[in-house]
């Protein structure tokens, strides 16, 4: 599982004979390898002998309430099985829809709602006494029906909304070529670029198994680069032989520099048989972009109402956070792929 689909390969057969165990190289510490902790060896493991260790969960799933619903950490929304008590998350599990994501979800989409901070200073913006001067902050995590919302308020009491989340991205004005999970698996040459999340490079690399052709740029350090077959510096140094068939395009919209966002989209124009996935950190990236809120660098102002926790490169006098709970999101938001989805 963890070397062949899921690409790490940390952990395998160590010791021979009676004394043999499945562990990391050498029995050396899981800490010290290239684990992504994405959880699925906890999946599979045939004896119980792995299990998850999260704030509320022990071991007695009989009590809990399961529901299906999408991951919202991120553009690729997952299909993800949330189980509860009562109103407690106890835990998230791959979704029962093994088409989209199969059985993989990264690291954030499994255990990071363990770690948000969920101590908001207002609950509802119609409490508020709304100082002057002060800017809302948008974001792409929230749903299409919030952002209606807020904007409504905003121009209620005539406040600017910007954002400093959305990272504009040429291939914004070339709708109509995005690829899906499909297209990965039927690829023969998947080029990835940038810090994508582990579940396209868990998708990727299955495909790279039934044959495909798999190139790594921009992406310096990563352990997943050993898996590539071609492993070049820029986007630059890709040439017309190197992409072959059915190509795929997987960038990451935050990590990658705009010179290779540039440099893919000049050297793909002409193409056919090509096809982009833009991926996000965000759920609702392109729901968002549909509002046209304005882009910013950097936001200073005397106050500033944020949802959720208080992004990078926002600094105010006065913080107002609003609730943006993780899995908790109610209304539309379109996926990186172009997906209208519903949560509830
Ligand atoms: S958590 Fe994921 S990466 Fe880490 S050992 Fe298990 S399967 Fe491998
Ligand atoms: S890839 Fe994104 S949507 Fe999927 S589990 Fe990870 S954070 Fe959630």
């Amino acid at each position: 599982m963890c070397a062949e689909i899921q690409g790490p390969a940390v952990l395998g057969y160590i010791y021979r004979g009676f004394s043999t165990l499945v562990g990391p190289d050498f029995g050396g510490k899981l800490e010290d390898t290239a684990c992504t902790t994405c959880g699925k060896c906890i999946d599979v493991c045939p004896t119980g002998a792995l299990l998850p260790k999260t704030k509320h969960y022990k071991p007695n799933p009989g009590y809990a309430a399961e529901h299906g619903t999408r991951c919202t950490e991120c553009g690729l929304a997952c299909h993800v099985t949330t189980r509860y008590a009562g109103d407690t998350l106890l835990q998230v599990l791959p979704g029962e829809e093994n088409d989209y994501n199969g059985t993989d979800l990264c690291y954030r989409g499994r255990f990071a709602w363990q770690n948000t901070d969920m101590n908001y200073t207002a609950e509802h913006a119609e409490d508020l006494t709304i100082p002057q001067n002060t800017v809302m902050h948008l974001s792409p995590k929230m749903s299409n029906d919030m952002i209606d919302a807020a904007l409504a308020f905003a121009r209620e009491h005539h406040l600017d909304c910007v954002s400093t989340e959305v990272v504009p991205d040429p291939w914004d004005e070339f709708p109509g070529r995005h690829a899906d999970m499909a297209d990965i698996g039927r690829a023969d040459t998947l080029v990835l670029a940038g810090k994508n999340n582990q579940v396209l490079k868990a998708r990727a690399r299955l495909a790279q198994l039934k044959g495909a052709r798999l190139i790594v740029i921009d992406d310096p350090g990563d352990p997943y680069n050993r898996f590539a077959d071609l492993l070049p510096a820029s986007v630059k140094e890709l040439q017309t032989h190197d992409i072959q068939g059915n190509t795929v395009f997987i960038y990451h919209r935050e990590s990658c520099s705009r010179a290779t966002r540039d440099a893919i989209r000049k050297k793909i124009g002409g193409m056919k048989n090509v096809k982009v996935w833009v991926n996000s950190d965000h759920l609702n990236t392109r729901g968002f972009l549909t509002h046209k809120i304005p882009h910013v660098d950097e936001l200073k102002a005397e106050h500033v109402i944020v949802f959720g926790p208080v992004p990078e490169r926002v600094s105010a006098e006065h913080v107002i956070r609003l609730p943006l709970r993780p899995f908790r999101i109610e209304g539309t938001v379109i996926t990186d792929t172009g997906e209208k989805i519903r949560l509830d």
